[in-house]
């Protein structure tokens, strides 16, 4: 029987901490965990070199590849010791459970992170507990992994522009978003102890995104250290969030050419990662044609007006810009966001 020790945060969550990984846990599905852990777990494993690499999977309940490509990790180790030693988090069980990124109750795991604009949602309050026992450990490195849900090509993001952080980040990809928004992200809080990186691994159920992201994760965990030469420009296609897209609340849409208050094209997603010239189409208007895009700004300073203009109905795009992660799932649109508008940056 493993003998759990429960960190207590409040009445309503709590995360185990377990110095150990059960082998058992190897075959269980990721809607099935949380009849094997009472609750969001922090696993201690260790290995060879002793500062761990700290891992979150599952922050999302929907997005299930890096619980699956931590599972083919630890097979391949089951007999050997890993080369460091691994702090694995699992979050979002419950939400796991029912295959969605986060119950209508929750605050989102990704948004609960130190920094977050609820600190004190019971989510929040477990992140800081968790994040303060990682800190204890001095982690080597931090790496959270996602699927996304619209077109969108494997690609790491950075809260930080520093040689170490993006070194990581190259390591899964040539392709890095930088951006400081949203708050509450695991990224952005463990980016304050060691180098951190959200990968996104793409759409769920790709086995090629497990086989990434297990070569990703053994890559990283067989570094002895970051290297001292920095990363060539080359090397890396940087990019920074400049606009995040909202709808209103009470608007409505569509993708596939019936009357809702937005009506967008219905290949939205294959602009991901294109880069968008002024006078592109997002789709149009229909209904009473009275609702406009929500457009916050993705970054200190960043001008968010400007970005469309709605002539004759028309959705369209003002201003150069990469667009990203545009989806068209409802849930992701309602709970988070339409997508993103980036530019190429240099580093100073
Ligand atoms: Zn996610």
């Amino acid at each position: 029987m493993v003998q759990f020790a429960n960190e207590p945060i409040n009445q309503k969550l709590q995360f185990n901490y377990l110095e150990q990984f059960p082998t058992s846990l190897l075959d269980i599905e990721a809607h099935n965990l949380s009849s094997h852990l009472k609750a969001p777990t922090l696993f201690y494993i260790k290995g060879h070199q002793q500062q761990p690499l700290f891992i979150t999977v599952l922050l999302h309940g929907n997005e299930i590849t890096g619980w699956q490509a931590i599972q083919k990790f630890l097979r391949k180790y089951q007999d050997t010791p890993l080369p460091r030693s691994i702090l694995l988090f699992v979050g979002n069980i419950d939400a796991a459970k029912v295959n969605v990124r986060t119950l209508s109750n929750q605050l989102d795991y990704n948004r609960a992170w130190p920094q977050t604009e609820n600190p004190h949602a019971p989510e929040a309050i477990l992140m800081q507990s968790v994040y303060e026992k990682v800190k204890n450990f001095v982690p080597f490195a931090s790496i959270d992994i996602h699927n996304n849900t619209g077109n969108n090509p494997f690609y790491g993001c950075v809260n930080e522009l520093d040689d170490n952080f993006l070194y990581l980040a190259s390591l899964f990809s040539r392709t890095i978003i930088f951006f400081k928004r949203p708050k509450g992200v695991q990224s952005l809080a463990l980016s304050k102890l060691c180098p951190a990186v959200t990968i996104e691994c793409g759409r769920v159920g790709n086995e090629t995104a497990i086989e990434k992201t297990v070569h990703f994760l053994e890559a990283v965990l067989k570094l002895s250290s970051f290297p001292k030469h920095p990363v060539r420009d080359q090397d890396i296609d940087l990019i920074q969030t400049q606009a995040i897209i909202k709808l209103p609340k009470e608007a409505s849409f569509s993708f596939d050419g019936s009357d809702a208050d937005f009506c967008f094209r219905q290949d939205l997603d294959h602009l991901n990662f294109s880069s968008l010239a002024p006078g592109t189409s997002l789709g149009k208007l229909g209904g009473a044609q009275n609702h406009h895009l929500i457009i916050h700004p993705g970054k200190d300073g960043a001008n968010a007006n400007g970005y469309f203009d709605y002539k004759e109905g028309q959705i369209c795009l003002m201003k150069p810009a990469i667009s990203a992660m545009l989806t068209l799932d409802p849930n992701a649109i309602r709970s988070d966001c339409l997508g993103y508008l980036m530019n190429r940056i240099k580093r100073d």
